[in-house]
C-alpha cells in the first residue's frame, strides 16, 4: 500500500487561526512548511482510504480526483471529522459514501447536526463496528484512550501493516502500547507536544499527549518505522532544522510533514 500525509498537525493545523507563536510567525511567512490537520490517505491495490477528515480536507484534496472509496474516523475533535461537510449536499453530495465509526462515534454524529443529516439523507453510509474488510483492506479499529467528551477514540490498523494513532492521553494508560506498535510496519504516532511547558497560560493536563522525548525513549528499540505526526503549532519539531528535530532523527524516528509519502 502506498501511504500519503495529508496533514501533519494538530487539529489546528500550523499556522493556527490567532495564535503568535514563534512557529506560527514563520510559517506564516513561509520560512516554515504549513500543516495541515492530522490525515493519511491509503492507497491499496483496488482503492482508496481516507483516515479522518479534518477541516482541512478541500485543501488536502485539491490535487486529487474522485472520492475516497471510503472514510475512517478516530474521533469526534474536531481534526479529525469535521471534513465530512465536504461530503454533503452543497459539496460532493456522495451518494452512501461508507464512513468507518465505532458505535460510539455513530451514536455521536446521528444525535448532532449537521452530521446527522448528512447520514439521514444519504450523504454519509456509517459502516459500525471494530473490524472492516473496504478497499481490498483490512480495517481494525483499536480503542485508545484519549478525552472522551464527544466520543471514544481508536487507532486504525490496515491490514496489520500499517498504524495511525494521532491521538492518545498518555502511554502507561494504554498497556498495550508497546505490543501493538511492534505489531505494524509502519506506525504514525502522537506527537503533539514536545515539552510540558509548550502552551503558556494553558494548563497541559487538561489536554494531556505523550511529550515526544518521552515516546522516543519508549519506543527506541522497536523495529517498527515510527513517524511523529498530529504536530501542535508549538511543537519545536514543526521545524526540520531545529536541534529537537535533529535528535529524534538520530534516535531513528521519522517526523511526518504534508506530502509525505511512504510505501509499506
Ligand atoms: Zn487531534
Ligand atoms: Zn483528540
Amino acid at each position: 500500500m502506498r501511504v500519503t500525509v495529508l496533514g501533519s498537525a494538530q487539529d489546528a493545523g500550523l499556522p493556527q487561526v490567532g495564535a503568535d507563536h514563534p512557529l506560527d510567525e514563520a510559517a506564516r511567512r513561509r520560512a516554515l512548511p504549513r500543516r495541515t490537520a492530522s490525515s493519511l490517505l491509503v492507497e491499496t491495490a483496488t482503492g482508496r482510504l481516507l483516515l479522518d477528515a479534518g477541516p482541512d480536507l478541500r485543501q488536502q484534496w485539491a490535487d486529487r480526483r474522485g472520492l475516497p472509496d471510503a472514510v475512517v474516523l478516530t474521533h469526534a475533535h474536531m481534526g479529525h471529522y469535521t471534513g465530512l461537510v465536504h461530503f454533503g449536499e452543497e459539496g460532493a453530495n456522495t451518494p452512501g459514501l461508507p464512513v468507518l465509526v465505532t458505535p460510539a462515534m455513530a451514536t455521536f454524529l446521528t444525535s448532532h447536526e449537521p452530521w446527522r443529516t448528512l447520514v439521514t439523507g444519504g450523504c454519509l453510509r456509517l459502516s459500525v463496528g471494530f473490524d472492516h474488510d473496504v478497499a481490498g483492506a483490512s480495517v481494525r479499529l483499536i480503542p485508545v484512550p484519549h478525552r472522551g467528551e464527544h466520543s471514544d477514540t481508536v487507532a486504525v490498523s490496515v491490514d496489520d501493516a500499517l498504524l495511525y494513532l494521532p491521538d492518545i492521553d498518555s502511554w502507561d494508560a494504554w498497556p498495550d502500547a508497546l505490543e501493538v506498535i511492534s505489531d505494524h510496519r509502519v506506525a504514525f504516532c502522537d506527537a503533539t507536544f514536545w515539552s510540558d511547558d509548550e502552551v503558556p497560560g494553558r494548563d497541559q493536563a487538561q489536554i494531556p499527549h505523550p511529550l515526544v522525548p518521552d515516546t522516543v525513549t519508549r519506543f527506541t528499540d522497536v523495529a517498527t518505522r515510527i513517524v511523529l505526526t498530529h504536530l501542535n503549532h508549538t511543537n519545536p519539531l514543526c521545524d526540520p532544522a531545529s536541534p529537537e528535530a535533529a535528535e529524534v532523527a538520530a534516535a531513528g524516528f521519522e517526523v511526518a510533514f504534508d506530502g509525505m509519502t511512504v510505501s509499506i
